[in-house]
């Protein structure tokens, strides 16, 4: 009590507390709470503007009226009732929230403090009151308690999607083997094991045979979606060459094409194309691309079907001259149970499943899958899965070492020394090539030796190509520490052999190329663990612009107009490098913005996608999916001088 009166006095008499007096007022009127005083029998003795502004009156003309001459009688009648209590009781109504009506007739929520005021005898005198609209707050936490709400009936429907997955899965399961004795024995009957068959039998038993396998395919299907569902799919990964797995199965479509009257052809590349994966699963892809490409392509039609080496990944390609699709339906393509041809007879011959499966697939892979495709026209199927880059030089034997280690589930690392542009290595330092590789085969066999003993290291296998430059070292053991200590030996022997035989300005980087099992770690951690790859790249310093790592905004033109906001790795006057969430294809034209500090506006040119470099599952890898290379194309010479000029500053600004 004594220390308000104090308080009170020194505003008025100290003189020197004046600007914080003003400081007072000023926070009071400029405030958006509702200020005001009352007096005993409630009438405003003095109100702030944003009070007398809502009330659409200026401070002065709210002064002297009460609660009654400016709200509804019920209203006015609930603030007395609180005014009264605070004054007879001397105690303070803190953070009351009631709803209330703004004078424009706005419904909101109000929370009001209103505490007693009193005179230099103590004595009540008044109050003074706060009011401040919190129907935003109110909003929040409504939307607050909605959202839990929501994810509560999320949690609830996933949990219902769970048991349906288990129950599709139970059922399909249940449904196999009396399908599989149906099958058995219709086959018996067919081979008239049971005794003769008329032609009228055999006909409609063949029939039957064939709506057998549609159901199992069926069953199948829903099969592998509730394991994808509920990421309970295993792979089983081995090494294969993907040639030999197409070749597989060209003999068979290459005669269900031409029954129809279709030309089938595949374009494979002369070299092995080797890659870890769950090869009955890229088979279940392929035919299911392959099929719906004959099912979709009429007499007459051609289907090619195509690999092709990109930077860190293989692409298939599989091609027709078919109904096509129209631009409504590719979005939902890849949906479950999504079938959008008008053709009756190819639809019933499927439930549409197959793409959502072969998609699904393929991302557990580490791949992307995509189409384009013009109604009338045709369609092109396209996936990609990640390129081991020196497996193909991995020997037949050493290929059944590795699918034999991975079929046992043991832990592999596999690390890969690969001396890039190889040939222009050679003439560059005149370096006589048996000599070099037969060098770096003792050091990695020696370090094979040296880590074998250290770690324990059963079995190792080895393999070099003197042609190519490229080595690659498996090991039965996945730990990431272990394969980085290993790498950097590597690395670092290497570079001491370069040092000793004059072999300069060379570069030495070990990288982590990135693994598909990364991703089936969402269902399996265990596997996440299991396996480690790693590249040791030696090569020449060989550049046509100095790069500098610098991080400059700028945009990448995506399809569908979309853009994406990157950040570059490092710039030249040539292009530049960054790491970003959406795949660009090898060679794709592009447009770029680049903000270059002090133009006014971005610098857009067209660039061509040099490379591209899957980045997940990466060591510190921050969100990024891709890491790629752009090279600027058909610069003006007026923005060829912006940019070398900024580049320029940047290298000096490096060097001094
Ligand atoms: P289904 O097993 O029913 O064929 P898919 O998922 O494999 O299911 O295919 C879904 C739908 O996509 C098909 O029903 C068809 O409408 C369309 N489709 C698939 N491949 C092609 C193609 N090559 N040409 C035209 N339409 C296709």
């Amino acid at each position: 009590m004594k220390k308000r009166k104090a308080v009170k006095t020194k505003i008025k008499t100290n003189s020197s507390n004046g600007g914080r007096y003003r400081l007072l007022l000023e926070l009071i009127d400029r405030i958006p709470d509702v200020i005001y005083f009352k007096d005993r029998q409630g009438r405003f003795v003095m109100v702030n503007k944003a009070h007398a502004k809502g009330l659409g009156l200026k401070p002065e003309q709210v002064v002297g009226k009460t609660d009654f001459d400016i709200f509804s009688k019920e209203r006015a009648e609930a603030m007395i009732k609180d005014d009264e209590y605070v004054m007879r009781t001397g105690k303070s109504i803190v953070d009351k929230v009631e709803r209330a009506t703004r004078p424009d007739g706005v419904d909101n929520y109000v929370s009001t403090t209103k505490m007693p005021r009193y005179d230099s005898k103590g004595k009540i005198i008044g109050l003074m009151g706060i009011t401040r609209d919190i129907t935003r707050r109110m909003q929040l936490e409504r939307l607050e308690k909605e959202k839990i709400n929501i994810e509560k009936k999320i949690e609830s429907l996933q949990e219902i999607s769970n048991v349906k997955s288990d129950f599709v899965s139970i059922v399909s399961h249940e449904l196999r083997t009396p399908l599989a004795i149906i099958k058995e024995a219709v086959m018996l009957i067919l081979d008239k094991i049971a005794g003769p068959v008329t032609d009228k039998q055999k006909e409609l038993l063949s029939k039957t045979e064939e709506n057998i396998e549609r159901l199992k395919k069926i069953i199948d299907d829903l099969l592998d979606i509730s394991r994808l569902e509920g990421k309970r799919l295993v792979l089983h990964y081995s090494l294969i060459n993907i040639n030999d797995l197409l070749r597989d199965t060209s003999e068979f479509f290459t005669k269900l094409a031409a029954q129809k009257g279709i030309k089938l052809e595949y374009r494979l590349p002369e070299k092995e194309v080797n890659i870890f994966i769950d090869s009955e699963r890229l088979r279940q892809i392929v035919v299911n691309l392959i099929n719906n490409a004959i099912k979709f392509t009429e007499e007459g039609g051609k289907i090619s079907v195509e690999v092709d080496i990109l930077e860190a990944m293989v692409k298939v390609k599989i091609k027709d001259t078919g109904v096509g699709i129209s631009p409504s339906d590719i979005p939902k393509l890849f949906n479950k149970f999504t079938q959008v041809s008008k053709d009756a007879s190819a639809k019933k011959k499927g439930v549409g499943l197959g793409l959502a499966i072969s998609k699904e697939l393929v991302e557990l892979h580490g791949g992307r899958m995509w189409v384009k495709s013009q109604l009338g026209v045709g369609s092109q199927f396209c996936f990609t899965l990640p390129l081991l880059y020196t497996s193909h030089i991995l020997p037949v034997q050493m290929r059944d070492v590795v699918n034999n280690l991975l079929s046992k589930d043991t832990a592999l690392s596999l690390i890969e020394l690969f001396i890039v542009n190889y040939e222009k290595f050679k003439d560059k330092y005149n370096v006589n090539s048996p000599r070099l590789i037969e060098d770096l085969n003792n050091i990695l066999n020696n370090l094979c030796k040296e880590f074998s003993q250290l770690y324990n290291l059963t079995p190792q296998i080895f393999s070099h190509d003197s042609q190519s430059g490229e080595f690659s070292i498996v090991f039965s053991e996945g730990k990431e520490d272990k394969t980085n200590h290993i790498c950097n030996s590597i690395s670092s022997q290497v570079k001491d052999y370069f040092k000793k035989n004059k072999i300069g300005n060379a570069f030495i980087k070990v990288d982590i190329v990135s693994w598909p099992l990364r991703k089936q770690a969402l269902g399996d951690q265990n596997r996440l663990s299991n396996f480690n790859m790693k590249k040791v790249l030696v090569g020449l310093e060989v550049r046509r612009f100095e790069r500098i790592p610098y991080k400059l905004k700028a945009q990448i033109g995506l399809a569908a107009n979309k853009k994406e906001a990157i950040q570059t790795l490092d710039i030249s006057e040539g292009g530049f490098c960054f790491e970003g969430r959406s795949y660009l294809e090898k060679d794709a034209h592009i447009d770029v913005g680049l903000n270059i500090p002090r133009q006014k506006t971005p610098i857009y040119t067209r660039a061509r996608v040099a490379w591209v470099k899957n980045m997940e599952g990466l060591v510190g890898n921050s969100g990024s999916q891709y890491r790629a290379g752009l090279e600027f194309l058909g610069l003006t010479e007026q923005k060829k001088k912006i940019i070398s000029s900024f580049v320029n500053s940047l290298s000096s600004a490096a060097k001094s």
